[in-house]
């Protein structure tokens, strides 16, 4: 975007003297607002806030909501986030006063509705993913992992032991060692095979009865389809280990091939990349976790059942590793989910999958040449590519500021941490032929700068209000609050 004004906080913007409201006279006594209050007033004074018009206010927060890039402004192309539009009619749906002005206290009788709304959703995960129990409480990726490992630390100590160890490959986002550590377990990296994909011989080597578990993205971080899961399956069975799967980039795989079907014990599911549910901001989010049946008793409470014609919230469950969530989880992402679910239908989420592939070796197909591929097997979902041979010492850094410039988010940086320099890219089923190619276009424009004027992309980007930030910085020691002078 390439607006020149910055925008100024509306401390900056006050001007003594103006008001948002004009209103008659009073007819009525007046009475101050700390006499109002009595004892609950903090302070004699209201505090010093601006004072501004009802204009300035609705500008300055238009103007706002234009900085921000998203996915309804064009291609965001994050790798491993799943960036996909968010059909309207979530919104909308998820906005019926019957959902949205529920009580999470109200009596079960008086929700039957909301509580169906879960349990379909749930039997709609279970059906996408083979697997035969889910909880929805989770609510985002990470936590479902977290209860995820929580679930499996849960059934190897109802069998006596908790096991030690969680192996975890290298290509692994680094949410899943964490998960595994949070739950109490050692991580144990795990080198991938030359062909990007698990060692099953050096997993044979490696199994043993302190592994708890192995957590495995499938497709992985590179794109790639784990064609040894079965066998890696077989191997943690055999010893009684258990295979979770991370379930973030199911998207590559809806109605074509399903998780429980491999034999994979646990996985989550990101409602939020897969089922396009708004990523948030930080906001509500849900990342329900499916299981096969041994792990159920452990699932969080409440689990929503149906007993006869009525739904229910079941609290008995003596094996629980009890709630991870308030109430029941982020219920109006659900409501979206569902509704997504079922406006696509069974064939709609298959072409779904079928397209964000299409779409991603389109990009593969129209990039290569101009950008270095990380890894040159086939690929689903995503592809990536690496600042390797760039001209002039141009890096992966210097591209991305540069595609903002262009108008564009930028590609998922530097991860997986496999491919040195990796730029990943995920264009997702719901992006037109002709936004690929406008971000083919600039991408080739850009490696053609490198050779040709190579500062035009190393001090990139040119059109933003901020230049190169110091990121350590940014990230370690924020400053959040404004004073004056
Ligand atoms: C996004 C992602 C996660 C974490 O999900 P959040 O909802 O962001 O917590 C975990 N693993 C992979 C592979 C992911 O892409």
């Amino acid at each position: 975007m390439s607006q020149k004004i910055e925008e100024k906080l509306l401390f900056e913007l006050d001007s003594p003297g103006r008001r948002g409201a004009s209103l008659p006279d009073l007819d009525v006594p007046e009475v101050s607002f700390s006499k109002a209050l009595g004892s609950l007033a903090r302070s004699q004074e209201p505090e010093a806030l601006p004072e501004l018009s009802e204009v300035d206010v609705v500008r300055h927060f238009t103007r706002l909501s234009a900085y921000n890039y998203s996915v309804d402004f064009g291609l965001y192309p994050l790798g491993s986030c799943t960036m996909k539009y968010n059909p309207k009619i979530n919104e909308a749906v998820c906005r019926y006063e019957g959902l949205s002005g529920l009580h999470p206290l109200q009596d079960e009788a008086t929700a039957q509705g909301a509580l169906e709304v879960m349990h379909t959703l749930q039997g709609a995960l279970c059906a996408i993913s083979g697997m035969d129990a889910c909880t929805l409480q989770p609510a985002a990726g990470a936590h479902g992992e977290f209860t995820g490992m929580q679930l499996i630390r849960a059934y190897h100590e109802s069998r006596g032991n908790p096991r030690k160890v969680v192996l975890i490959p290298d290509s692994a986002h680094g949410t899943n060692p964490a998960s595994a550590h949070f739950a109490g377990y050692a991580v144990e990296e795990f080198k991938s095979g030359a062909d990007g994909c698990v060692d099953v011989e050096a997993l044979k080597a490696r199994m043993s009865e302190e592994v708890a578990a192995i957590m495995l993205t499938v497709p992985n971080t590179l794109g790639i389809f784990e064609k040894n899961i079965k066998a890696v399956c077989e191997i943690l069975h055999a010893k009684g280990g258990q295979v979770y799967v991370d379930g973030a980039n199911l998207n590559a795989l809806m109605g074509i091939t399903r998780p429980g079907d491999w034999g994979a014990d646990v996985m989550h599911i990101n409602l939020h990349k897969t089922f396009s549910t708004p990523h948030g901001g930080g906001g509500p989010g849900a990342g329900p976790v499916a299981c096969k049946a041994h792990l159920e008793p452990f699932l969080p409470v409440p689990v929503v059942v149906k007993k006869g014609e009525r739904y229910a919230f079941d609290y008995q469950r003596p094996l629980t590793i009890g709630k991870v969530h308030c109430f029941y989880g982020n219920f109006l992402v659900l409501v979206r989910a569902l509704a997504y679910i079922e406006t696509m239908g069974n064939e709609g989420l298959k072409r779904a999958s079928e397209l964000a592939v299409l779409n991603a070796n389109y990009l593969r197909a129209k990039l290569k040449g101009k950008l270095e591929l990380g890894f040159d097997g086939p690929t689903l979902h995503e592809v990536v590519f690496c600042d390797k041979g760039m001209p002039n010492g141009v890096t992966t850094m210097d591209i991305a500021k540069r595609l903002i410039d262009y108008g564009f988010h930028p590609p998922t940086v530097y991860f997986p941490l496999i491919v040195h320099g990796a730029i990943m890219i995920e264009p997702t089923e719901t992006e037109p032929r002709e936004e690929m190619d406008r971000f083919v276009n600039a991408v080739e424009a850009i490696v053609a700068e490198a050779r040709d004027n190579p500062d035009m992309v190393k001090k990139a980007p040119h059109n933003a209000f901020r230049k190169r930030l110091d990121e350590v910085a940014a990230a370690r020691t924020p400053r959040l609050v404004w004073r004056k002078g």
